[in-house]
């Protein structure tokens, strides 16, 4: 079962489920501590067994909490480390090669592109591409959707206020994200510029449980879109930064022990650490409603 269906329908049968497994409401006082190591003798035990829930599981306590989130923060970590090694990049064929092969542009418009950028020393081969042979953006864009083997989006039934509330600014802005639509209420139109970042999509899904489709938008476009998202209020979010690993365990502890939760649940995007929490049960969808309340967003980057 879907991530945030299975928290909902526990949340709003009031019976939690364990191991995925949901349990009749007459038995919900044998809700189980997620930790694994629970030892049930902690002094503070929690009473309330419907919150707070951190990814599918209900703590017993602070001790059993701080386990649960190391667990997930480790996760993370090592999912970095995994992500970085994936580099599509090596492995595209150059833009100005599809572009050839595509018929577009000319051997010798190739060349004048890339003396261009080279007399420049910066700038995007895209640009130089169209200058040099008067090419438009959609042309450009269409050729980056073959190197990466991605649709050319459209803003048709984009929402910037809406689209506002999928996730924090900052986590948008490190990943280059720019979210432009929901279809069906379950799949989600993810827009780039120049290139896709596969490993902050699949957070994202993971997050929302959207099935996300990743596409380029042309740039002027994607520029202008995501001025308008910048200007619009989102969610509520605590951003923090912390010295290393034990700070962030403790801090996201901190959160969930006073919000109390009934889910939470953290990805990593980039060098962010993003955790959302629901705080009632009515709250829990993929994109939190209108009034955005109930729904709080914690972000964190390790120092430095
Ligand atoms: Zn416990």
């Amino acid at each position: 079962m879907a991530y945030i269906d299975s928290v909902k329908d526990s949340v709003m049968l009031q019976t939690p489920s364990i191991g995925g497994k949901s349990i009749p409401s007459n038995v919900t006082e044998t809700v189980l501590c997620g930790n694994l190591q629970c030892t049930g003798g902690w002094l503070q035990r929690w009473k309330n067994r419907t919150r707070p829930y951190f990814e599918g599981q209900w703590a017993c306590s602070r001790n059993c909490l701080s386990q649960l989130v190391t667990q997930s923060v480790r996760r993370e970590i090592g999912s970095s480390i995994a992500g970085d090694e994936f580099s599509p990049h090596n492995h595209r064929i150059p833009l100005g090669l599809v572009l050839m092969a595509q018929g577009i542009i000319t051997p010798v418009q190739l060349q004048q592109a890339l003396q261009r950028q080279r007399q420049r020393g910066h700038g995007r081969i895209g640009d130089c591409l169209m200058e040099a042979a008067n090419l438009s953006e959609g042309q450009i864009t269409r050729a980056m959707g073959a190197q990466w083997n991605c649709p050319m989006l459209t803003l048709e039934g984009f929402s910037p206020e809406r689209m506002a509330r999928l996730a924090p600014q900052a986590v948008l802005e490190e990943s280059g994200m720019l979210p432009v639509r929901v279809a069906g209420g379950k799949a989600l139109y993810l827009a780039f510029d120049a290139e896709l970042n596969p490993a902050a999509a699949l957070a994202l899904e993971q997050m929302t449980d959207l099935h996300v489709h990743s596409g380029l938008l042309p740039s002027s476009q994607y520029q202008a879109a995501r001025k308008r998202l910048t200007e619009c209020k989102g969610i509520t979010t605590n951003e923090e930064t912390v010295e290393d690993q034990d700070s962030l365990v403790k801090a996201m502890v901190s959160v969930i022990e006073k919000q109390q939760p009934v889910a939470s649940r953290l990805v990593r995007v980039g060098r962010l650490y993003w955790m959302r929490l629901w705080l009632e049960g009515h709250a829990v969808s993929c994109i939190p409603g209108e009034s955005a309340e109930d729904v709080l967003d914690c972000v964190w980057r390790i120092y430095p």
